[in-house]
């Protein structure tokens, strides 16, 4: 809830604007989740409210932290579907990563949440909440925020938006620090480009060739990579942002020579960075590899060669099995989802 609604929702209490400022800065700027803190608001208040509305809506399932300082959250609202969230602090800045489904419905064959099913949207509140519970960790500020997390974020286009503005108004963030990586929904990616937020917008391409990109994405049989790219285009005109390329590299699949020059020739033009990403384990039926050190960095030379901007994302809490989907996959035995598919989540 925005300050507004909950002012809104104290109805005919005394002063309801000024309550539903407070407490909007009590629990998004302070990230405080006990009523009992918040030392500005009458005691018998703060008593009745606690009694009323909880602050804490999400549960633990499993907290781990690993050895390069990266913690990992596998959360529930009450309901026993986990999803997961990430805190990645870093020397200039800490930044944290969101789901925005329980599971993910687009069945990318390389992706632990893509194979292991569907089960809902989360709210905005359990999106925001992911946030907060976050911030509690760490004395640092949390400044960025990415949808990297399980779940495509543009299939809960209404509940997202709604967390960006609450990100951005009440928590105070900027909409520059707030990235939503995307399959490649094209209505919603033109749906977007209306709103101009100008947050950062990443596609996962993962490949430049319509065949193979169809094989791992199924997205791309309905959406094929000319379209996508149009509309990136037109996002990144309506709100002056640059895009983002996020790409895929598995062995001797989408890391060959062709596709660096493909790709550099797609983006031409288009204000953008290319950020690579190796393969991160998950065994599936393809046997997908992550390759080589030599093939990643002939990879990236090709496209810088060719103009581009590249930068390559580097891997945390490998320990901790920190990437999309992989630890939810490894509680599956207890929080039971619907898999789609034989294929097993790494266990590392
Ligand atoms: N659904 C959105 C956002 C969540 S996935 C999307 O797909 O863009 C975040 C990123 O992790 C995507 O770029 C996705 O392709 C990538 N990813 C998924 N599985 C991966 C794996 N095994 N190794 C490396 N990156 C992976
Ligand atoms: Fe879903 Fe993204 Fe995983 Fe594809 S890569 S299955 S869209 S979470």
């Amino acid at each position: 809830m925005t300050r507004e609604e909950i002012a809104q929702a104290l109805g005919d209490e005394p002063r309801a604007k000024m309550r539903g400022r407070q407490i909007a800065d009590w629990v998004y700027r302070r990230a405080v989740a006990d009523w009992a803190q918040m030392t500005d608001l009458p005691a018998d208040f703060r008593a009745q409210m606690a009694e009323r509305w909880s602050l804490q809506p999400l549960e633990v399932a499993r907290h781990v932290t690993s050895t390069d300082g990266v913690d990992k959250l596998l959360v529930h609202g009450g309901d026993e579907q986990v999803f997961e969230c990430v805190l990645l602090p870093y020397a200039d800045r800490v930044s944290c990563c969101l789901s925005s489904q329980v599971g993910c419905p687009m069945g990318c064959r390389f992706c632990a949440t893509g194979l292991g099913g569907f089960d809902r949207n989360l709210s905005a509140g359990e999106m925001i909440g992911q946030y907060l519970m976050l911030q509690r960790l760490t004395e640092r500020r949390i400044s960025h925020v990415v949808f990297m997390g399980m779940g495509e974020p543009l299939l809960n286009l209404e509940n997202l938006v709604k967390t960006l503005r609450l990100l951005h108004d009440e928590v105070g963030l900027s909409y520059r620090h707030l990235t939503v990586s995307t399959v490649g929904l094209v209505p919603q990616i033109y749906e977007l480009a209306e709103l101009k937020l100008p947050i950062h917008l990443a596609l996962s391409l993962h490949s430049t060739n319509d065949e193979i990109r169809s094989q791992l994405m199924p997205v791309n049989k309905r959406w094929p990579i000319a379209e996508v790219i149009e509309a990136m285009r037109a996002y990144s005109r309506a709100t002056g942002r640059k895009i983002t390329i996020e790409y895929l590299l598995l062995a001797e699949l989408t890391d060959t020579p062709t596709q660096a020059a493909e790709l550099a020739r797609l983006i031409q033009g288009m204000p953008s960075v290319v950020n690579v990403i190796p393969f991160n384990f998950v065994a599936t039926e393809e046997s997908f590899k992550r390759p080589s050190r030599e093939r990643v960095r002939a990879f990236k030379t090709e496209l810088k060669r060719r103009g581009v901007n590249v930068t390559e994302r580097v891997e945390r809490g490998h320990d901790i099995a920190a990437a999309c989907g992989q630890l939810a996959g490894q509680h599956a035995g207890r929080f039971a989802r619907r898999p789609t598919s034989s294929a097993l989540p790494v266990l590392s």
